[in-house]
């Protein structure tokens, strides 16, 4: 397997709009946003994999709902190396780890 160190997933910029809950990233080919509140339910560390699976096993498909999510204000995005971003939220969360792979997959399946 060749994994590339690619300069491409770098965003050319990311720009967080807390008044309207969005994530915005632009990179040269791409750009779009993501709502907050989907990216906390989409978090992609072990504490929250674990949650989600629970949830799905006690009542089927869903991911974090609204009463269960703790929150959804984020205070800091990190850049993680040339390749990810870590997101800190309000209440703590901070293991959160979304490789600009992630990001451009999620951007690029919700534009169809
Ligand atoms: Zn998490």
């Amino acid at each position: 397997m060749n994994i590339q160190a690619g300069a491409s997933l770098q965003p050319q910029s990311i720009h967080v709009d807390r008044q309207s809950g969005m994530f915005e990233i632009a990179w040269d080919d791409m750009s779009g946003q993501i709502a907050l509140t989907d990216m906390r339910k989409l978090c992609p560390c072990a504490l929250c994999d674990d949650l989600r699976e629970q949830q799905t096993q006690m009542s089927g498909l869903h991911m974090i709902s609204e009463t269960e999510m703790p929150s959804a204000v984020l205070k800091e995005v990190v850049a993680v190396g040339n390749y990810a971003v870590q997101l800190r939220w309000q209440d703590g969360h901070d293991t959160g780890i979304f490789p600009y792979s992630f990001l451009k997959e999620l951007i690029g399946s919700s534009s169809d």
